[in-house]
């Protein structure tokens, strides 16, 4: 993959089906990105990945840096440059939008990659606890998902855009995963709040490469856009 490009295992459709059994490893992801986000088998916490090494930020706050051969049901990952850095106050999740917009406001059909790192005033951040019972969707899953508030962290956000039309294949709008400068901390970011500027490096992308699963699993699930349960669990 090339600079700024977008590397995509699999689609959050086949994780609203449950779709999570098997998927690529660590070390084949790493390869497609040094930045990303995603989930492991059984939905069992949220990626993320931070110059080249992956995450596993699971539920109740506990962080361990994953295994090679970990397998990967769903992600997506790049090769990340910034085109612009900017430094910023960030009210809400919202104002990101904001800036990405002020970046390029050409760019509402085009995806957006970034990275923001800094202090944060406040973050709310939830980790998917993993599936109780297999084949258990993603939005029942977000009905017991671990959620906690931080105040006054330092650390780092990853995060995409997606245009709307490609719900379900990415998720729409705003997506993003923040991990503290310690590794101690981190999660899906559901609010945040940034009173301090802080750094936030952009890129467009408008090269996608989706590799899909051909898992039994994946012929088997019936997929269909979910919009109001996708926002419920992935807003
Ligand atoms: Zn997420």
């Amino acid at each position: 993959m090339a600079i700024n490009e977008i590397y995509q295992y699999s689609l959050v459709n086949a994780l609203m089906s449950g779709v999570s059994d098997s998927g690529i490893t660590v070390s084949q992801l790493i390869e497609k990105g040094n930045q990303g986000l995603g989930t492991f088998v059984r939905m069992d916490g949220e990626l993320l990945l931070l110059d080249g090494t992956v995450y596993q930020l699971q539920a109740e706050g506990k962080i361990r840096v994953a295994e090679p051969d970990d397998q990967i049901p769903y992600a997506a990952a790049t090769h990340f440059r910034s085109q612009q850095t900017v430094t910023v106050k960030l009210e809400n999740k919202e104002s990101i939008d904001a800036v990405l917009d002020r970046f390029n406001d050409h760019a509402s059909n085009l995806f957006m990659s970034y990275r923001v790192e800094g202090r944060f005033s406040r973050l709310k951040c939830r980790t998917v606890k993993g599936q109780e019972y297999d084949g258990q969707p993603l939005s029942e899953l977000g009905k017991k998902q671990f959620v906690a508030e931080y105040r006054d962290v330092e650390g780092t956000i990853v995060g995409f855009r997606s245009p709307a039309a490609w719900q379900g294949f990415f998720v729409a709008g705003e997506h993003m995963h923040f991990i503290d400068g310690e590794r101690k901390i981190g999660g899906h970011v559901l609010e945040l709040q940034a009173d301090e500027e802080v750094a936030m490096g952009i890129a467009t992308v408008n090269n996608v490469h989706i590799e899909l699963p051909t898992s039994d699993r994946f012929n088997a699930a019936k997929m269909s856009t979910d919009d109001v349960g996708l926002k419920s669990v992935e807003g």
